[in-house]
């Protein structure tokens, strides 16, 4: 087969984008009322909506998603020991640390790549106060049995669903799982705002306190009651995210369209592994992650060859969190020698609601 250098480079991600005029048209009020920012009208309308869409009775709405986890973590009053995962975006674990909480990794399973449930009570002690979670590459997690150990040992449960917006369990919103559900709006995510967050939560308490956590721990006119943050979303953020929601449905399901593709393409492949699909589950298709693993080329070989043709796959996510040159002194790779593997071992292809089925086929025909 012909194969030649692509003039313009492919990237992993590339950012959606509502037609201008609609977004255009959303900015014009904006000139009227002059009311950019502080949780103005799109703020209120984008909050409304995104219940309904994540199907969850309180959402509070942030600047970004590492804020939102950020303040909810503070929020929850938590102390001592928190159990994460080293196989995710730097944002999960530096939450945890900014808190002034210790970090505790607990491996990741070799089939989904979401902390591992079987090793999860192994790492619980009397310091331990949470888990945080990550459905990674919209993998959701085995979130009944986080629930049960949760329950077991008094711990709260905070998922990082950056990577798991919209995605349902036997028809639930994902949010419904855990005490809260930090969901990430950057641009690069299957939805987006610019940058942007959430918290989904249930218990009708936290609403108040996350208010007052992303607005510097204002509490009245004259009193200020906690260290707080800025951690608000401003009005073209959410303009933003009210036309996305609008062509979220489309985007999701041209990104399938893709994703099956690739799968068609490289399933049963020797060496070549792909992510088990959940049949309980409606997923956003946010990533086409691929773990290679005794294949004929390694995981290094294969990003190079593809940049060689001018296609950008993603080492995603490559290092682990716990070889950081920031965290690396306190702790070592070697513990979770799962996510260490499969961060050598993974890539994630190109993927994006636009992307010519042809790149997929060339990406396919390189790697094969
Ligand atoms: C994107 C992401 C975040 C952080 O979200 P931002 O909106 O970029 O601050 C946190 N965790 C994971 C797993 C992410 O992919």
């Amino acid at each position: 087969m012909m194969r030649q250098k692509l003039d313009s480079p492919v990237a992993v991600t590339r950012s959606s984008l509502p037609p201008l005029e609609e977004y255009v048209d959303m900015l014009k009020p904006l000139w009227e009322s002059a009311w950019l920012t502080n949780m103005g009208d799109y703020h209120e309308q984008f909050k409304e909506q995104l219940k309904e869409y994540l199907m969850i009775p309180e959402l509070e709405l942030f600047v970004n998603g590492h804020m939102a986890l950020e303040l909810a973590l503070q929020a929850l009053d938590l102390k001592g020991e928190v159990i994460t995962t080293p196989f995710s975006f730097a944002s999960t674990t530096h939450a945890i640390v900014r808190n002034g909480l210790t970090p505790v990794f607990c491996d990741i399973n070799p089939v989904d790549y979401t902390l591992d449930a079987e090793q999860l009570e192994s790492r619980i002690t009397e310091r331990t106060s949470a888990i945080v979670p990550v459905h990674v590459y919209g993998n959701l997690c085995d979130v009944e049995r986080m629930e049960q150990i949760a329950r077991k040992y008094h711990l709260k449960v905070i998922y990082d669903a950056a990577h798991a917006f919209g995605e349902t369990l036997d028809g639930r919103g994902v949010a419904e799982f855990g005490d809260v559900s930090m969901f990430s709006f950057h641009a690069t995510k299957v939805f987006h705002s610019i940058e942007g967050g959430a918290v989904a939560f249930r218990e009708k308490a936290l609403r108040q306190r996350l208010y007052e956590l992303k607005n510097f721990g204002i509490t009245g006119y004259e009193s200020v009651e906690y260290v707080g943050a800025n951690g608000k979303m401003n009005e073209f953020q959410a303009a933003m995210g009210l036309c996305n929601l609008r062509h979220l449905k489309g985007e999701i399901a041209k990104r399938e369209k893709l994703v099956r593709r690739y799968r068609e393409r490289l399933s049963g492949t020797e060496g070549i592994r792909l992510c088990p699909e959940n049949p309980r589950a409606r997923m956003n298709y946010a990533y086409m992650p691929v773990v290679f693993d005794g294949y004929k080329k390694d995981r290094d070989e294969i990003f190079k060859e593809l940049a060689e043709y001018n296609i950008h796959a993603r080492k995603y996510f490559y290092p682990c969190i716990n070889s950081y040159a920031c965290y690396r002194e306190q702790y070592d790779e070697r513990e979770t020698p799962v996510a260490a593997q499969i961060s050598r071992q993974v890539l994630t292809l190109p993927l994006y609601a636009d992307l010519e089925p042809e790149i997929v086929d060339m990406v396919c025909d390189i790697i094969l």
